[in-house]
């Protein structure tokens, strides 16, 4: 079981379409605990990728991230630009040449994506940014694949763990981005990022949900 080059597109495409659908979402978390922009941010960065994404022509699963981690680092401004272009980026040196994935080269490569979120953000979990839904994802992916999980039984338990770890953003205090501006006025509220990247990881588990 494996991720083909047009399957890793394929996701592309199906983040972009969630962004759009969860635009006003992402909007009115980051309206209650920071400027408002992120569903914007999110949606402008996706949709310039898909505009993009034709332009890719080398054969290789690393050429198509790293044109969606350029892309999204001059479109989307703001903390998570920078971030998910990073993240996008990382992802494309991991699987630079390499036309299909298996299980453990997707588990290498969103180790190296969301070590680089974390590499450039220096936000460490529990300080309620898309740090909490990226390491715990993570963490269960290595787990599903330890335990010899198929590659959509690992993606769904990875897309699992985002989604609680994005949920548990809710009650905790920010110490990194605007919304720790807030100090204890920011609990209460999910973090945008978290749900953004929450977002991403379901795309992929629902995209590659037949991965053969
Ligand atoms: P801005 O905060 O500049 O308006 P966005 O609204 O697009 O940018 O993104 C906000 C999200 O970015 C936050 O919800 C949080 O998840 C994430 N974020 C902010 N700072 C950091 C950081 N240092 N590390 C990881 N994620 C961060
Ligand atoms: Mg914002």
């Amino acid at each position: 079981m494996s991720i083909s080059r047009e399957m890793a597109q394929d996701w592309i495409r199906a983040t972009a379409q969630a962004m759009a659908l969860n635009k006003d979402h992402l909007t009115q978390l980051d309206s209650a605990i920071g400027d408002g922009d992120h569903g914007a941010n999110m949606d402008r960065g996706f949709q310039a990728v898909l505009g993009k994404l034709p332009s890719v022509v080398a054969p290789d699963i690393g050429a198509v991230f790293k044109v969606v981690g350029m892309t999204l680092v001059s479109t989307v401004g703001g903390a998570a630009g920078p971030l998910y272009g990073t993240f996008f980026l990382q992802l494309a040196t991991a699987t630079a040449g390499k036309t299909d994935l298996a299980l453990p080269e997707w588990v290498a490569a969103l180790q190296a994506g969301v070590g680089g979120v974390i590499m450039r953000g220096k936000a460490g979990l529990g300080d309620k940014t898309m740090v909490d839904a990226l390491v715990p994802a993570l963490d269960a992916l290595k787990a599903a694949a330890a335990d010899g999980a198929s590659l959509p039984d690992a993606l769904r338990r990875s897309a699992e763990a985002a989604e609680q770890g994005m949920l548990g953003t809710i009650p905790l205090v920010a110490r990194k981005g605007r919304a720790s501006y807030l100090g204890e006025r920011s609990a209460g509220h999910q973090d945008p990022g978290a749900t953004s990247s929450h977002l991403l990881l379901r795309a992929a588990a629902e995209t590659w949900a037949g991965a053969a």
